[in-house]
Formats: C-alpha cells, structure tokens, sequence
C-alpha cells in the first residue's frame, strides 16, 4: 500500500484592487456578464470571463430554464462558445463571480464538477493551463495557476482523445 498527498496551491487576493490591471479588468468582465444571466428560478447570478492569448474576452453567464437540468453554467456557456468560435486561440485565464439578491455572498463562488471536468479539457485541448480567478464582489479573490489542480483526478482517457 502507497499513500499519495495532493496538496493545491492558491493565492487569495483581499480585494480585487490588489490584482494586477489585467486581472482586474477580467474579474470587471465577469460581473459586466452579470447582467446577461437569464436565472428567474435560483435568483443567482453568475458571470465568467475569457481572456484569449489574443486580447479578446468572452463573456458568458449562466443560463436557466424552467425544465431545470436544461439550463448550463456561466462557464461552460463560455467555455463551449470558445470550443465553437475561438478554439485556435488559447484561454490565458477565466474569471468567475456571482450575485443575488437573496443573501451575501461573503467568498468567491466555486464551478460545479462539471465545469472543472470542462475546463480541465479545455486545458489538454490546448496544451495548456489558464489561470482561474474566483471574484467575490467586494470581497477576496481567489486566484488559482491551472484548473488542473483543483480537478486532480478529473476523468481522462488519452485513447479516447486522439484529436485532441
Ligand atoms: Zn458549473
């Protein structure tokens, strides 16, 4: 028997006017998205944002609908607008953050599985990882180099990924 430790490393930001101008303006891009979400059922808004080694962001928000599994993340939202438009230009960095009316939100809101999962191949698809930024509007950013840490075991089957 073997026992292994997976330790992740993040750093977390007191505010977000300790980031550097360009991390700034990516986490100001995902509360502009904001504004898009379509969520009359949960009442929780969620923004992301892409930057693309190009210069280009996109924005994205999560999207709901009254058959509940129907609707998608903010960040696969973007992600798969990405995958459709933008593949040959790659993610240098994603910026997530949340709001409703219904409670404070003292933290950074985190991705669901799925969006990791997403991402995380998102990450192979273009051979290499993108910074994270995890935005609580008037609260701590939390900044994390590559989703691959916080997905460790993430399912992935190189045979059943030759074209990637
Ligand atoms: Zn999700």
């Amino acid at each position: 028997m073997t026992e292994h430790e997976i330790k992740i490393a993040f750093n977390e930001y007191h505010s977000v006017e300790e980031l550097n101008a360009g991390d700034y303006s990516l986490c100001m891009d995902a509360v502009d998205a904001l504004a898009t979400s379509h969520s009359p059922y949960s009442k929780f808004k969620v923004g992301a944002a892409l930057l693309l080694q190009s210069g280009k962001v996109i924005k994205a928000s999560n999207q709901e609908n009254v058959a509940y599994p129907s609707g998608l993340c903010a960040e696969r939202v973007a992600l798969f607008h990405w995958g459709t438009s933008y593949a040959d230009d790659p993610i240098v960095a994603m910026a997530v953050t949340a709001k409703t009316e219904e409670f404070e939100l003292l933290k950074p809101v985190t991705s669901c599985g799925a969006c990791l999962q997403v991402m995380a191949e998102c990450e192979k698809r273009q051979n290499s990882p993108f910074k994270m930024l995890l935005y609580c509007i008037d609260g701590p950013v939390w900044a994390i180099d590559g989703v691959h840490s916080m997905m460790p075991f993430m399912f992935f089957e190189e045979r059943l990924s030759q074209a990637i």
